[in-house]
């Protein structure tokens, strides 16, 4: 940790100004608050939490179709996360159907090579699990299994954040997971300062550093403090088998509207395996009639606390909002932690 002290030293130094960066990933929040690096952090500069957790997310239309896809008798596999995570009509947990959890897609496949019942894959996630879902269609599941793609791509919502400026953001904490897979090409087109950090505390203080320097010498442009795993052009197998596979559409990300080419959809080719497609299954805006404000959370323009139903109503045995069920969700990793975001 003494590294970590040196480059707290150096930030405290450098800081001379308001300035307020974004991380797009739910285990750089679970990493800055387990460690408590808001409490060592000089004053004004401030971490905001962006849309970085792929089930929080998932707006409550696709949680509907996965319930549409419970009552049409699919046996319903998906991650634990995803659970809990109410639709406008009840969860995947309350529906009474056959709902799995598995830990990757390989599992869902192996529920529909031992059944003939139809077995559907909610497959979630950003550019990280993508590539393993698309390397899985390519080796041609059977007939009875299908996913319903629920994947997002980083980029689209990067830019889409700093076309609305809402959040009035110095520059962003590049995901560095997600940077493994598909490198940083795609974040050159921004120009905002942005640093490609990894998960130790360490990390994330020398990418803060990083921005902060980017910011006071006027510069704008992508930096790896992460080289240990990540270079510019990823891994570029892993993203070829994305882009055979699945291509970019239009898509809502709860909390957000219709984000230009912010999703994957089946490309022909792999139809048989679209889960939307083969049943039949509308996927529908549904607007938003709680207190909970999550959709806030995930553009970085509130912070957990801000909610009334924070610690009270909505806790991690009784969630109300995704950002509370997920492990990725900013709401219950400072639930879990929030003794040290002081
Ligand atoms: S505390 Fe609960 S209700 Fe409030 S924003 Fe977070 S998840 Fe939503």
């Amino acid at each position: 940790m003494a590294l970590g002290k040196e480059i707290s030293e150096k930030l405290r130094e450098a800081v001379d100004r308001d300035l307020s960066f974004m991380h797009i990933c739910g285990t750089h929040e679970a990493a800055i608050s387990r460690a408590g690096l808001r409490s060592v952090l000089p004053p004004g500069l401030k971490i905001v939490m962006g849309p970085g957790c792929p089930v929080c997310i998932t707006p409550q239309g696709e949680i509907d179709a996965a319930l549409d896809l419970v009552e049409r008798g699919c046996i319903v596999a998906t991650y634990g996360d995803l659970l809990r995570v109410p639709g406008s009509r009840g969860s995947l947990e309350s529906s009474g159907g056959d709902v799995r959890v598995v830990q990757g897609v390989h599992k869902a496949v192996e529920i529909a090579r031992s059944t003939n019942k139809e077995v559907a894959f909610i497959s979630v996630g950003f550019e990280t699990t993508a590539p393993t879902v698309a390397a899985t269609l390519l080796t041609r599941p059977p007939e009875n299994f299908s996913i319903l793609s629920c994947h997002r791509l980083v980029p689209p919502a990067m830019k889409w954040l700093l076309e609305q400026g809402e959040a009035k953001l110095h520059g962003f904490l590049l995901p560095g997971h997600v940077c493994t897979v598909v490198g940083y090409q795609d974040y050159e087109q921004f120009p905002v300062p942005q640093v490609v950090a990894g998960f130790e505390p360490e990390d994330i203080l020398l990418g803060l550093l990083m921005l902060v320097e980017q910011v006071k010498s006027g510069e704008a442009k992508v930096e790896n403090a992460y080289p240990r795993a990540v270079t510019r052009e990823g891994n570029v197998r892993a993203r070829q088998l994305m882009y055979e596979v699945f291509a970019p559409v239009d898509a809502e990300w709860r909390g957000f509207p219709v984000i230009p080419r912010s999703g994957l959809q089946l490309k022909s080719g792999f139809e048989e395996y679209d889960a939307q497609k083969k049943f039949d299954i509308p996927i529908r805006h549904v607007e938003k009639h709680s207190a909970c404000i999550c959709d806030r959370v995930l553009r970085g323009i509130a912070e957990p606390t801000d909610c009334r139903l924070f610690g009270k109503v909505c806790n991690p045995r009784t969630p109300v909002g995704p950002c509370m069920v997920s492990h990725e969700g900013a709401c219950r990793i400072w639930h879990m932690f929030r003794v040290r975001q002081k």
